[in-house]
């Protein structure tokens, strides 16, 4: 088995709406199907990974919030999906208010990270965290966890506004608690070739940000939004459509990041 033993990918985005969850669930796919075991952990109170993946929401009696919690453990709450060697972490609206419960403990923003630091945890691959769309307390959770974030960008006007300041704030989650958070990849989602503007954007993105921009354009398709109705991964419920090539594709990047990655 190739890639690395563990690795924890935190997929953040401040702006709602530019693909992190379709990302998460297709990318977490993509690379189940190559042989990873692989994990998401869905930290959006919204919990569209968890219904993306087909988890209703009377089954999520444990979720996200006990494992933030600190009451149950990995082993205790991660549920199979349809997608073999791919399990959740499912998430409910108790999220919500997760913040109040434990914005008084000194160890608000290392409650993930010790979670994860569990044998159970361990034996999964890779650990895909699904943020919700802000800095809040539970995105700061995911960063001081994980080992890189991963940035979808929307091929539109505004998706360089907002990353200095997502960037700036991973600068900030390193210099306090997690000095080795790298910066995965900068994907570029819902790109529209027939589109000029989307083309000028994808240059200027690359032109800024070079080699951690990944080669993979995922494209706008509309069988990709369709698929979480069904509560199915692109990838399982139309293979051959252009969006879930782009994301299989993008697995076999980030594997090849990996390879390439100096051991720790
Ligand atoms: P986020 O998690 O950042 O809020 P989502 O992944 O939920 O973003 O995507 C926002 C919306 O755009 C969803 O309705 C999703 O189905 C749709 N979407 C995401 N990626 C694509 C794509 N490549 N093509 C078409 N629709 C997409
Ligand atoms: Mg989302």
């Amino acid at each position: 088995m190739f890639g690395p033993k563990n690795r924890i990918i935190t997929i953040a985005n401040q702006k709602g709406g530019v693909g992190k969850t379709t990302t998460a669930i297709n990318l977490a796919t993509a690379l189940a199907a190559i042989g990873e075991t692989v994990l998401i952990v869905d930290l959006d109170p919204q919990g569209n990974a968890s219904t993306g993946l087909g988890i209703q929401r009377r089954d999520r009696n444990l979720s996200s919030y006990d494992l933030i919690m600190g009451t149950h453990s990995i082993g205790d709450i991660a549920r199979e999906t349809a997608v073999p060697n791919l399990a959740i972490v499912p998430s409910t609206m108790d999220l919500l208010g997760i913040e109040l419960e434990i914005a008084q403990h000194s160890d608000r923003v290392f409650r993930l990270r010790t979670a994860l630091a569990s044998a159970e945890a361990h034996a999964f691959s890779y650990i895909l965290v699904d943020c919700p769309p802000s800095f809040n307390l539970l995105t700061m959770n995911a960063m001081t966890a994980a080992h890189s974030v991963l940035v979808p960008l929307q091929c539109e006007f505004f998706a360089l506004e907002g990353l200095s300041q997502l960037l700036e704030t991973v600068d900030q989650v390193r210099r306090t608690v997690n000095p080795n958070l790298d910066i995965q990849g900068i994907v570029l989602t819902m790109f529209d070739s027939r589109n000029n503007l989307a083309q000028q954007v994808v240059s200027d993105v690359r032109t800024h940000l070079g080699d951690k921009v990944y080669h993979t354009l995922i494209p706008r398709n509309v069988r990709v939004s369709e698929a979480p109705s069904y509560g199915k991964p692109a990838i399982l419920y139309d293979l051959k459509c252009a969006g879930s090539q782009a994301y299989l594709q993008l697995a076999s990047e980030v594997i090849q990041r990996e390879r390439q990655r100096p051991a720790a």
